[in-house]
């Protein structure tokens, strides 16, 4: 199919077709980067509300670098992949102090931005400055692998480059910002990974995965990525009306929101006098048990979490570990937190006990 047929035909469905999303219709540099850092691995029904939420509370990179990381985090609820929030906070820092507030306005000075890659350098310099630079993401590896019947494995090495290669070659010249949004339009709603619509499509005819019957195989993926399991034993810590938690380090998932004390246990949970933990053990002498949730499973891209939480009530004072800190449930309510530790909560006290 001819570079500019392929281009005029994804601008005219997308004229056509395309959502009415609210980042579409700004130019400000800032906001299209708010809405690809959500957008990232989040649906548009699930990311748009946090879009929403964002740019209210923040609604300058100078709003969002003066805010608080903790408010940040605690914005970001839900959303997962939280290394996202902590570096599009670091990112709005870096504008305001060494760019004055200002995002650089093309895709070479973008990329310069710690923080910044490709895709997003590319998706705001289009979107913002109708700079002509192709997006590839997911969305464009498959239209294109299927349309153009391009079978190289996009986890390999080179698919970056072949892919980046003919997607800079079918960008429109006129209105790259356009091509790019249809693009991953296209490919979000039309020829989306289970199901396209091959019957109603507008490359019908010239699309090979079609021609072939290759959709299912189109585009070719060759790694699987290990699940890890891991198993946790929480421990909710309560001294007179209030709950031991800490903030998690850096250097696994989570980092930066709050949790309860926990124990990470190697095969499958323990029983509690098998847990080898100095300050549990020596903190179990001064409390009772109230029991122990079921097992809640809690499943991240590459982890399969199985965690208990247990209840202890202390019946003497004892010092929080370095780190922790105990809060009322009100303050609990108002920390960031991962998400499995908010459905526990919604479970067990802010449903049941407030
Ligand atoms: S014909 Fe099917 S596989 Fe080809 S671009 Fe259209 S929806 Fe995608």
């Amino acid at each position: 199919m001819e570079t500019k047929a392929f281009s005029e035909v994804l601008i005219h469905w997308y004229q056509t077709k395309k959502r009415d999303l609210p980042w579409r219709k700004t130019k400000d540099p800032y906001k299209i980067w708010l809405s690809e850092v959500i957008l990232q691995q989040t649906r548009v029904a699930q990311g748009s509300p946090y879009y929403e939420k964002f740019v209210e509370n923040y609604p300058t990179v100078k709003d969002l670098a003066n805010a608080d990381e903790q408010e940040v985090l605690r914005l970001w609820q839900g959303l997962g992949y939280y290394s996202r929030a902590r570096n599009m906070y670091a990112t709005a820092k870096i504008v305001v102090n060494d760019f004055d507030g200002i995002f650089p306005n093309n895709f070479e000075g973008l990329l310069k931005l710690k923080g910044i890659g490709p895709y997003t350098a590319a998706a705001i310099a289009s979107f913002a400055f109708d700079e002509k630079v192709a997006v590839v993401d997911g969305n464009v590896f498959r239209v294109l692998a299927r349309v153009f019947g391009i079978e190289t494995d996009i986890s390999s090495h080179e698919a970056k480059s072949v892919f980046s290669k003919l997607a800079n070659e079918l960008i429109s010249t006129e209105s790259p910002s356009t091509y790019n949004q249809a693009i991953m339009e296209f490919g979000a709603i039309h020829c989306t990974p289970a199901n396209p619509d091959c019957m109603f499509c507008v490359f019908a005819e010239s699309c090979i995965a079609n021609a072939k019957g290759m959709q299912a195989i189109l585009p070719i993926k060759s790694k699987k990525v290990k699940v890890r399991n891991r198993f946790f034993d929480y421990f909710v810590i309560e001294q007179n009306g209030n709950f031991l938690m800490h903030q998690r380090p850096e250097g696994d998932i989570w980092t930066g929101l709050n949790d309860f004390y926990l124990v990470e246990n190697e095969e499958k949970l323990s029983e509690l006098d098998e847990i080898n933990d100095d300050f549990l053990q020596e903190t179990l002498t001064k409390a009772i048990i109230k029991g122990h949730s079921e097992n809640i499973k809690h499943m991240l891209t590459h982890q399969r979490i199985e965690a208990r939480f247990w209840h202890i009530v202390l019946n003497e004072k004892v010092s929080a570990p370095a780190g922790y800190a105990f809060y009322s449930l009100d303050e609990v309510e108002l920390l960031p937190k991962p998400i499995l530790i908010e459905k526990y909560l919604k479970s067990f006290w802010f449903s049941s006990k407030k």
